[in-house]
């Protein structure tokens, strides 16, 4: 059985699924690659026992540190395309920001990073069983267009930036689920919810903040729209 870990970094999540392979979800922001390693080595792993760096998307709170890691051990990366500008190009590009206090945020998620051309690309993959591990792949644009979310056997959902927790960043009420400050579609966000509700998970988690159960997600929801 798979098991989700939190890796918490400066502004974000990563998070490790340890079981028959280990995959690293997510590399936070630049210069975080020994906080990531020194995580890993407390679950008994080393870099290289990674079989897979995949992304929920590709920005620089999510992506930053993965071209320090690949450069420490070359281990397979994974990006949806909607998001491999950014990762070609190292910048977030246009961020649409929906409130006041997004804006004072931006520069903190808006760090320009070290560019990576992921080795696989999450397009038109259902599943991650070719690289051994047991989870659904989902797109879910709407935060951006290259946003993924993973599913796996143990009711776990991990779904990047479509959600956030609490306020002021998950500082706060970090289970209570909203939207998150940068949102390029709301429609897709809309539509990606959804899609992520009828997975049914038990444990949903996010970028930012988090977990949340699925009837929180649901009640969330249902007063929004
Ligand atoms: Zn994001
Ligand atoms: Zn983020």
């Amino acid at each position: 059985m798979n098991r989700v870990h939190l890796i918490p970094l400066s502004i974000s999540n990563s998070y490790l699924i340890k079981g028959p392979v280990n995959t690293l979800v997510d590399t936070g922001s630049p210069g975080e690659g020994k906080k990531i390693i020194q995580a890993l080595n407390k679950l008994g792993l080393q870099l290289s026992d990674l079989s897979l760096i995949l992304h929920t998307h590709g920005h620089s709170d999510h992506y930053g540190s993965t071209h320090e890691l690949v450069k420490l051990h070359p281990v397979p990366t994974m990006l949806h395309s909607g998001d491999l500008h950014m990762a070609l190009s190292g910048s977030n590009g246009p961020i649409a920001t929906t409130t006041l206090f997004s804006r004072l945020l931006r520069p903190l998620v808006d760090k320009p990073f070290q560019p990576h051309k992921p080795h696989h690309l999450a397009d038109n993959l259902s599943d991650l069983s070719q690289f051994g591990l047991n989870a659904s792949l989902h797109h879910t644009p709407g935060h951006s267009e290259g946003s993924i979310s993973i599913a796996l056997d143990s009711g776990d959902i991990i779904i990047g930036d479509i959600l956030m927790g609490g306020m002021m960043g998950g500082a706060f009420f970090p289970a209570q689920p909203g939207y998150h400050y940068f949102i390029e579609d709301r429609e897709k966000i809309h539509r990606s919810i959804e899609a992520v509700l009828q997975l049914r998970g038990e444990r949903y988690w996010v970028g930012h903040g988090g977990p949340f159960s699925y009837s929180a997600i649901a009640r969330w929801y249902e007063k929004i729209v």
